[in-house]
């Protein structure tokens, strides 16, 4: 039961709801008994009627430097079902959690290996908040706070669209989580019709594209999501929100050697973004288990980023975090052994 139903059952004032938000998404409370402006009586009706917590941490793993943290969920209404999240501390002090928006994902893209695990549920807005508030609880303890959210875990956003408008209106509410928009950035696939609708409803966040090929037959090749989604048309519905927005779009380019990392392929990059606001998130490839990929050498990542430099094309090459978790792009995937 949500919170507001149980709330109107109980012939409760308007207030008592502002009270709740505050207590859980600000105090972060994880028990009604927390709830101490609440009078005992409503308190155990409430805990006998609604669960605060729809995840449950199986396991958590600690990157050698400390500096990135994967916890393992599995749904309350479903153990069996596991997904991942990760916070990253960075170095200038920003604290960004990635959340998952799936358990699974149907897109299958080559190098992925939550794509590798087919899709097995979507997730609800409340579980999506959840990762977030988990990491603030873990983050409160040492006085700090979640400073960026990124949609980039398990999952396409834009085919759970609902839950990611839901949960993002949730990060966003004054009364809630109260963040700014711009601290939040959704990655996709580029799936042209939920994105469009997604721009045209209004998203004020940040958009990463998965872009990873710099052409239509090889996108197609990696990613099975860009046979029905052409470039042109992919690139129509960006020029959207940069309309709409004035933002910069990141590209997300994953370096896998002898596949996309050749200078032609830096040339036809800067062909695809020479005229567009943008900034391209080079990805060092993190090996995947069942992939016989290898990360290109240094040098050639570094030739690549030279082609889009002379251009004047932004660019940064991704520090890679949580590598030895597992934690790092491209490599979420559920097992309670990894
Ligand atoms: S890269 Fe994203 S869209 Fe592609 S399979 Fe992985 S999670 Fe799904």
């Amino acid at each position: 039961m949500q919170i507001e139903t149980f709330l109107e059952e109980h012939n409760q004032p308007k207030y008592r709801l502002n009270q709740f938000y505050q207590a859980y998404y600000q105090k972060l409370i994880t028990d009604f008994d927390q709830l101490t402006v609440w009078p005992k009586s409503l308190r155990d009706q409430a805990a006998k009627q609604i669960s605060l917590l729809s995840l449950k941490p199986i396991k958590t793993q600690v990157s050698k430097d400390q500096d990135t943290i994967k916890v393992l969920f599995s749904r309350q209404h479903a153990p069996e079902q596991l997904l991942e999240a990760v916070l990253m501390k960075h170095q200038d002090n920003r604290n960004t959690v990635c959340v998952s928006c799936m358990i699974g994902c149907p897109m299958n893209c080559a190098f992925c290996a939550t794509g590798n695990m087919g899709f097995i549920a979507n997730l609800n807005a409340d579980e999506i908040v959840e990762q977030v508030l988990f990491f603030a609880r873990e983050l409160a303890k040492t006085q700090q706070k979640i400073t960026n959210i990124v949609f980039m875990g398990m999952g396409e956003p834009m085919i759970n669209l609902t839950a990611t408008q839901e949960s993002i209106a949730i990060l966003t509410d004054k009364n809630k989580l109260a963040m700014s928009p711009s601290r939040i950035t959704v990655s996709t696939c580029g799936v042209i019709t939920p994105l469009k609708k997604f721009i045209m409803e209004g998203y004020k966040g940040r958009l990463a594209i998965s872009l990873h090929a710099p052409n239509q037959e090889l996108r197609e090749k990696i990613m099975p999501v860009a046979k029905a989604n052409p470039l042109p048309k992919l690139f129509k519905t960006i020029d959207l929100y940069t309309k709409k927005t004035n933002k910069r779009v990141s590209y997300e380019y994953i370096l896998i050697k002898e596949v996309n990392d050749q200078i032609e392929h830096a040339q036809q990059l800067v062909l695809l973004l020479k005229y567009k606001l943008a900034h391209v998130n080079l990805i060092p490839y993190n090996p995947v288990s069942n992939q016989s990929w290898q990360r290109p050498e240094r040098k050639a990542v570094y030739a690549f980023a030279q082609i889009l430099k002379e251009a004047n094309i932004a660019y940064t090459i991704r520090v890679t975090m949580g590598q030895d978790i597992a934690a790092a792009c491209g490599q979420l995937a559920t097992s309670k052994q990894s």
